[in-house]
C-alpha cells in the first residue's frame, strides 16, 4: 500500500475541484486490504473510500484519509457453452471492462459503454444507462468488512439493488470495501433483445451494420459523446439528479403544468418516473451558466466545471437549480452525486 500526506484531490475527482486531502493510502493489490495502518485507519473512522471520483462532489479538504482504489485485474471463473463468469477487481476501469466483454462477444454491459470510474463502484449506485442496469449482470459482490477485517460475499438479492440504489448506500453505508465483482454474462448467439436497441438513437446508428455487442458498444459510445460533456474536456459528474419516482395523482397534478411530460412505469403500477430533465429545460436550467459552473449545452441534468469552480460553487448552483424545482413542482430532487 502506498501512502502519501497532504496530497491534492484535483486529478481524482472529475469535477476537477481544487481540495487536498491530509493522508492519501492507494490499495493496488491483494495483501493491501489486511495491511496493518490501513486497519487502524478503518478504526479512526476518519476516511473515505475513493475509485475514480465520477460521483464524487468535495466542496472542502478532506480531513482524514483517503482510500483510493486501483487493485486491477479480472479472471474468468467459468466459461460454459452459454455464458462466462468474470471476477474483475474493484479497481479496474470500468469502460475498459465494458470493451473487453463486447470483445469477447458478451452480451449486456454495451449498455453502459463510457461510464467514467471503477469497476467496484458500479454496484455502489447499481449504475445504468440506455435501459441496463449492473445489476442486470451481477452474481456476486465480494467485499471486505471494515470492523471485523473479513472477506464477505454478497450474492445480488442480498445488494438490495433499485434505481441508483444498492444496500452499500444505506445500511452498508462506509462499513465495507468492495473489493471484486462478479459478472455472468451471456455469450452472442446472433440475436440480441429488443430491449438492448430500445433507446433512442441505437437503431439508427447500426443501420446497415452487424447487430452484435460490439457494434452496440460504438453506437452507444457514439451517441453519450455526441450528448455528454468529455471528463478529460469538462468537470462533471454526469447526472446530477435521480429522476423523481412519484405517485400517480402528483403526475395528475403536474401535466396539468406540464401538459407534455414524459412517465415512465416502475414496478409499482402506482409509481411513475419522470425526467428531472424535461422540467429542469422548461425551467430555463439548458445550457445556463453562471460564473465558471452551468449546466451542460445540451443536457441540464449535468452540472459542469466550466473553468476553476469550487466545489462549494458547484454545491450552491446544485441548491439553486432544487429550490427553483421545487417552487416550480413541489418535488425535492434527489442529488445522483455524493456530496463530501
Ligand atoms: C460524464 C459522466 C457520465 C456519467 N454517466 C453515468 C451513467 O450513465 N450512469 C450512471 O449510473 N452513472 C454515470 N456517471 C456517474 C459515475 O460515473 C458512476 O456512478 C461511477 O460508477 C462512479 O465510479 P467511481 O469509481 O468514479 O466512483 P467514485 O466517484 O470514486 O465513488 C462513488 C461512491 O462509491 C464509493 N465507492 C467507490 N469505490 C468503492 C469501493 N471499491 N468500495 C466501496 N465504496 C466505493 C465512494 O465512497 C462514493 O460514495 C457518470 C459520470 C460522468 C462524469
Amino acid at each position: 500500500m502506498r501512502t502519501e500526506h497532504n496530497i491534492s484531490l484535483k486529478g481524482l475527482n472529475t469535477f476537477c475541484v481544487e481540495v487536498k486531502t491530509n493522508t492519501l493510502c492507494t490499495i493496488e493489490q491483494e495483501e493491501d486490504f489486511s495491511n496493518k495502518e490501513l486497519q487502524g485507519v478503518f478504526k479512526e473512522r476518519n476516511f473515505l473510500i475513493l475509485g475514480g471520483g465520477s460521483n464524487i462532489l468535495f466542496t472542502k479538504d478532506f480531513p482524514g484519509t483517503v482510500i483510493l482504489i486501483r487493485n486491477k485485474g479480472k479472471k474468468i471463473l467459468e466459461e460454459t457453452d452459454d455464458y462466462i463468469t468474470v471476477e474483475v477487481n474493484a479497481g479496474e476501469e470500468w469502460d475498459s471492462f465494458v470493451k473487453w466483454s463486447t470483445k469477447k462477444g458478451l452480451v449486456g454491459l454495451h449498455n453502459l459503454a463510457k461510464i467514467p470510474g471503477t469497476v467496484g463502484a458500479t454496484p455502489i449506485q447499481n449504475v445504468g444507462a440506455y435501459g441496463a442496469e449492473i445489476k442486470d449482470f451481477l452474481q456476486e459482490v465480494k467485499i471486505i468488512d471494515l470492523e471485523s477485517g473479513r472477506e464477505e460475499i454478497l450474492q445480488n438479492k442480498e445488494c438490495k439493488f433499485g434505481y441508483r440504489d444498492s444496500i452499500f448506500k444505506n445500511e452498508l453505508k462506509d462499513r465495507v470495501i468492495v473489493k471484486s465483482v462478479i459478472f455472468k454474462l451471456e455469450k452472442f448467439k446472433n440475436k440480441i433483445d429488443e430491449k438492448y436497441l430500445s433507446y433512442a438513437g441505437i437503431k439508427e446508428d447500426l443501420l446497415g451494420k452487424k447487430i452484435n455487442p460490439q457494434n452496440i458498444y460504438y453506437s452507444i459510445s457514439k451517441i453519450r459523446d455526441s450528448k455528454l460533456p468529455k471528463v478529460e474536456e469538462y468537470g462533471s459528474c454526469g447526472s446530477t439528479f435521480k429522476n423523481p419516482e412519484i405517485a400517480i395523482s402528483e403526475y395528475e397534478r403536474l401535466i396539468k403544468i406540464y401538459p407534455e411530460l414524459p412517465k415512465f412505469d416502475t414496478n409499482d403500477e402506482n409509481i411513475v418516473k419522470i425526467p428531472a430533465a424535461y422540467i429542469l429545460e422548461q425551467l430555463g436550467w439548458k445550457n445556463r451558466k453562471e460564473g465558471e459552473v452551468g449546466t451542460w449545452i445540451y443536457h441540464p441534468l449535468i452540472v459542469t466545471n466550466y473553468g476553476e469552480a469550487s466545489g462549494m460553487d458547484i454545491l450552491s448552483f446544485i441548491d439553486k437549480m432544487k429550490l427553483d424545482f421545487k417552487s416550480h413542482t413541489d418535488l425535492d430532487l434527489e442529488c445522483e452525486i455524493n456530496i463530501i
